[in-house]
């Protein structure tokens, strides 16, 4: 079996992988940072986004297992000692795997003349925010003009990044069985002249969700678009475009389950009586 390794820096972090790499020099697995079979994330959710990230090109056949360092994550199934156990299934080959939705972001940049299309696959979310003045834009839930917004910004999440910003700007948790994308606003404009859903909305893997920005006249006004733990300034943005991928990623796990007890201990925290097993 070939290993990858995404680790942040932490020193806990750090023994872990050179755990996983002396079994790999012992021969037990083969270090492939190219074409692994599966990809080590040892650290938080963010160094898993950092890991889906460098190894989105190869989503269709690796795998990932997630061991976390800090707090409990909502990807990292599994904690800083039980390293010798997953090693172990591994050899084994008796983990379950179990797979969560991802988003098709689509960029349209650019005039005519020079039109730049890209396609981005992200976990969590990607957002669109106006950093001066007012955002403006137009959705469209499929071909139909759904509303015209203003405000700071949108979100659309997947189901396993509900949990994440999503959640912070008042979007429901929403479970990872479901393939659905969320759309979230931040801080609209509501009053007699200007109006918005204002409030989450869910959309099926049959939809699709579209914003077109249209420029409020500022001079200052500039785009920042982010995907998960990634950013850019987004220049000339004409159209983004928001799907349920046909990709979807993939976790070896032991106990990537009981997705309500997580959210609970988590957010609420340990609730007497509730048998919480994480
Ligand atoms: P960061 O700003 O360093 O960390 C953001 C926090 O969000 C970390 O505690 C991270 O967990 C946690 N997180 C990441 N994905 C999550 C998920 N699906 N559910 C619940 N918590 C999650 O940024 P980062 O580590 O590069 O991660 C980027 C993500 O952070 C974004 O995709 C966004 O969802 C989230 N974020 C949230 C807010 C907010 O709530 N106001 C603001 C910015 C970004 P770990 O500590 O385990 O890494």
């Amino acid at each position: 079996m070939k290993l990858a390794f995404v680790s942040n820096d932490s020193e806990k972090s750090q023994g872990i992988k050179d755990y996983f790499q002396t079994l790999c020099h012992m021969g037990r697995f083969e270090g492939d940072d190219t074409d692994p079979d599966v990809v080590i994330s040892i650290g938080g959710d963010g160094t898993l986004l950092s890991a889906f990230h460098q190894y989105q090109d190869c989503i269709n056949h690796v795998k990932f297992a997630a061991i976390h360092t800090g707090h409990l994550g909502f990807y990292t199934d599994w904690v800083a000692g039980e390293a010798e156990q997953l090693a172990q299934s591994l050899i084994n080959d008796d983990l379950v795997n179990v797979s969560y939705p991802l988003l098709q972001l689509k960029v349209i940049q650019g005039e005519r003349s020079s039109r730049r299309v890209r396609q981005i696959l992200c976990l969590n979310e990607a957002t669109i925010k106006q950093v001066t003045a007012t955002f403006i834009c137009e959705v469209f839930i499929g071909d139909e003009l759904f509303e015209t917004f203003r405000g700071d910004g949108l979100c659309v999440s997947t189901p396993t990044g509900s949990t994440g910003i999503n959640k912070s700007i008042g979007g429901a948790v929403v479970h990872p069985s479901l393939n659905a994308l969320q759309l979230t606003e931040f801080a609209s404009l509501n009053n007699r002249v200007f109006r918005t859903l204002s409030s989450p909305l869910i959309v099926t893997q049959d939809e699709t969700i579209t914003f077109r920005p249209i420029s409020n006249g500022h001079s200052t006004e500039k785009l920042v678009l982010t995907y998960d733990n990634l950013f850019e300034s987004a220049e000339e943005l004409k159209e983004l475009s928001f799907k349920v991928a046909d990709e979807r990623i993939h976790f070896l796990g032991s106990k990537h389950k009981r997705f309500w007890n997580r959210v609970s201990y988590s957010f609420i925290g340990p609730v007497k009586g509730s048998g919480h097993e994480i």
